[in-house]
């Protein structure tokens, strides 16, 4: 199948309040391009460096998601033109991003990611840190950025009802969290493995890579 067609089933299979994200990382401009002729204008990317120059390549109406993990000394390079970073997972980014944000005039918009899986590999919070985060004072002298929901990874297995308990457990966090925080409206799960149960389980944002453009060499 090719990226265009992949695209077609996704928009047809997915729900209307889920958002697609297309991971292009490690792909080159000529696929993006494929799916940004196909009517793809939403892309992920894990590293800041490729993110910029693909941002230079491609057309302008294109919004830009970091979903991997953010070196501080990094976001100078997204902070003009990212449009949603899903990995926050320290105060100290956030303020680094937020000081970006100011130099650029702008506000960016963020997730925290929470730690889901089993597996220590995983970045993100715990369920507490990240309650109390949300309401410290720290967080309201921040004006160039605004936490807009959640992101979290499942754990790498086969186990489907464990993929489901850890996305269920992340929409609990949601749920709870959102009734203090007005802005919540992005809960981030799913990947080509698992973006079905993600769903099943309250997904609005699913980060789709190799299912469109197909499996990546590296
Ligand atoms: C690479 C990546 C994806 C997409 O992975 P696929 O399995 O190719 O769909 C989603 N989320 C994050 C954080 C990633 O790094």
């Amino acid at each position: 199948m090719t990226i265009s067609e992949n695209l077609k089933k996704f928009n047809k299979e997915l729900p209307n309040d889920v958002t697609l994200i297309a991971v292009s990382k490690t792909k080159p401009v000529s696929d993006l391009m494929e799916a940004y002729n196909a009517g793809q204008r939403i892309f992920g990317e894990n590293k800041i460096q490729e993110m910029e120059s693909k941002w230079q390549e491609m057309p302008k109406d294109v919004q830009w998601h970091m979903i991997g993990h953010v070196q501080r000394n990094k976001v100078k390079y997204m902070a003009p033109f990212v449009s949603l970073i899903h990995a926050v997972d320290s105060f100290k980014l956030l303020k680094e991003i937020n000081k970006e944000a100011k130099k650029n005039e702008r506000s960016i918009e963020c997730l925290l990611q929470i730690k889901i899986a089993e597996e220590d590999s995983k970045f993100g919070m715990n369920e507490a840190d990240a309650a109390k985060f949300l309401v410290s004072k720290e967080l309201k002298t921040l004006q160039n950025v605004k936490i807009v929901g959640l992101m979290g990874m499942a754990t790498f297995t086969e186990d489907k009802k464990q993929i489901s308990e850890e996305f269920q457990k992340l929409k609990k966090i949601y749920d709870q969290f959102k009734i203090q925080n007005s802005e919540f409206r992005i809960l981030s799960m799913g990947m080509s493995g698992d973006y079905k149960i993600a769903i099943e389980n309250g997904s609005t944002m699913v980060r789709v890579g190799s299912a469109i453009f197909g499996e990546r060499e590296y």
